[in-house]
């Protein structure tokens, strides 16, 4: 069992670990800031620092993070020609920061778009300086400047972005929350996690989410609406990028 650190706060960069299982697909920790590749967000990437061992094996190259079996189990996936790792091997994760802080600015960016448009969501895709929502629309099709606009407007608001627990049961009863139905939150570990962007008098956005965001909406910075594109007689695509 793995404890996942991100959940709880998604700004921690690193942290100590002890390896638990090691096999072909990659090896597991007791502990990990690695978030897994779900919900529409890239798995992270990053190093493993070895506390000890030859000096010349002291670093594996992350190049990958996927779930493992079961719902908390986490794998990640060591560079071609990485040292073997043995279970009981100590040493720090640490993330690739500078990427994963670019994914959490455009996962949350998401949340704004799926609030500004009031159809339900099919798919998405966070991916390093872009992202994009698919939306279950026929004909009122968003205008690319006023969404880029609207989007911006939230985002200089800096409002405040919380998470809270509710359990599985809660979530079965109060169906609106999962807005994302193709990317259902994590469930199956009792409690799943609600993500709120608050507003002045009622919630700007409120779901159950897994995925890793910033505190407030002012750090996404500045975004473009960067197409909107037709998939199909009731699917609209809308990609949105980083201005900067
Ligand atoms: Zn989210």
């Amino acid at each position: 069992m793995t404890q996942f650190l991100f959940r709880d706060d998604a700004y921690l960069r690193e942290c100590p670990a002890t390896v638990t299982a090691v096999d072909e697909r990659g090896f597991q920790t007791d502990a990990t800031v690695f978030y897994p590749l779900g919900g529409g967000q890239p798995g992270d990437i990053g190093r493993f620092e070895l506390e000890d061992g030859p000096e010349d094996a002291r670093v594996v190259e992350i190049t990958d993070t996927v779930k493992g079996d079961g719902p908390d189990g986490i794998i990640h996936k060591p560079g071609a020609g990485s040292a073997l790792l043995k279970v009981g091997q100590h040493g720090i994760l640490k993330l690739d920061w500078e990427r994963r802080h670019r994914l959490m600015r455009m996962h949350t960016c998401l949340h704004l778009l799926s609030a500004l448009v009031p159809f339900p969501v099919t798919g998405g895709q966070v991916s390093d300086g872009k992202g994009r929502l698919d939306f279950d629309m026929a004909d009122q099709i968003p205008d690319k400047e006023t969404l880029t606009a609207k989007l911006n407007a939230l985002i200089q608001g800096d409002h405040a972005v919380t998470a809270r627990w509710i359990t599985d049961e809660e979530l079965l009863n109060s169906p609106e929350l999962v807005k994302t139905m193709a990317v259902k939150p994590p469930m199956g570990l009792g409690r799943v996690r609600l993500i709120e962007v608050v507003g002045i008098d009622r919630p700007l956005d409120l779901q159950a989410c897994g995925g890793t965001h910033v505190g407030r909406t002012g750090e996404i910075g500045a975004v473009n609406v960067r197409k909107v594109e037709n998939k199909g007689r009731q699917n609209r695509r809308v990609n949105i990028e980083f201005a900067a």
